[in-house]
């Protein structure tokens, strides 16, 4: 079995503030400056996780396992240290973001240092993509980034079978995709930057033993497939980014702050959603 990694960062065991995930050189986009320090160690902690899960599921049975980094600009993980059976995929643009390399072939995925939806209480770094966004629904179902990137999956007829993260982002997937998804909490959240943490190395141990369940488990997995045409609707914080989005073919304004757009397969409207946030990132209009 091929096995995906969708490595995120935020709901890494240790890590609560920007400082600890905003690349340095994006780090005064978002107000912040000399992180080096900081987000050094919690790359490191990101890379250890990640390399948890993949020794989990090969031990799980896996032959094949990629890792896609899947935070910010998507060069996180420190490929010297990674699992050295383990393919690396890093960088952006990519067509399928967080999932790249996902295809057919794929007998599940695994999403770690996952976060909660965007404006979840006491969830760490809770947002959706970008910090713009309020709130996301596909056919007028609320959920963050594990469940458009779950549909992703399931266009490829793919099961999720593993999130970590904190207590929150474990609940939501339970919520979405059911309680036979192994949730590995290594985290609970006191707020958007705050938390209580299990020690990194008793985290990666519960990784790795999800990672192996997860494995095991995932030919009775249900892919998370979505009806079609599958609507998205998508909620900004100001009318201003709304007027942005709105410029694309296909989408519509719903609301002062919320756009849709029904997409004819699930690809398509990833591709919408993907332009929509990098149209809304540029703030300028011509
Ligand atoms: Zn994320």
């Amino acid at each position: 079995m091929k096995v995906l990694i969708s490595a995120d960062m935020e709901g890494t065991a240790g890590i609560v503030d920007r400082a600890h995930t905003a690349i340095p050189d994006r780090g005064p986009l978002y107000g912040i400056q000399n992180n080096a320090a900081e987000y050094d160690w919690a790359r490191r902690l990101m890379t250890e996780e990640v390399n948890a899960a993949a020794a989990g599921a090969f031990e799980g049975g896996a032959k094949d396992v990629w890792i896609t980094d899947a935070h910010g600009s998507m060069r996180n993980l420190l490929p010297l240290a990674l699992h050295r059976e383990a393919r690396y995929v890093s960088g952006s643009p990519k067509t399928l973001c967080m999932l790249e390399g996902l295809d057919e072939t794929v007998g599940a995925v695994l999403f770690t240092g996952y976060h909660g939806s965007a404006g979840t209480p006491a969830s760490v770094l809770a947002h959706t993509y970008i910090g713009i966004i309020q709130d996301v629904r596909l056919n007028g179902v609320a959920m963050g980034e594990y469940g458009i990137n779950a549909a992703v999956a399931g266009h490829f007829n793919v099961p999720v079978a593993l999130v970590s993260g904190d207590n929150t982002v474990v609940t939501q997937v339970h919520k979405l995709l059911g309680p036979d998804v192994v949730g590995v909490e290594v985290k609970r959240g006191l707020g958007t930057y705050a938390a209580v943490h299990l020690h990194p190395e008793k985290a990666r141990e519960a990784i790795r033993a999800g990672a192996a369940e997860a494995v095991r488990r995932a030919p009775r997995l249900r892919p998370y497939r979505v009806s079609l045409p599958v609507r998205l609707e998508v909620d900004i914080v100001g009318p201003d980014l709304a007027d942005l989005a709105g410029l694309l073919p296909g989408v519509v304004r719903v609301g002062p702050r919320s756009v849709a757009y029904d997409g004819s397969d699930v690809l398509t409207m990833f591709r919408a959603w993907r332009a929509m946030l990098n149209v809304m990132m540029t703030r300028t209009a011509v």
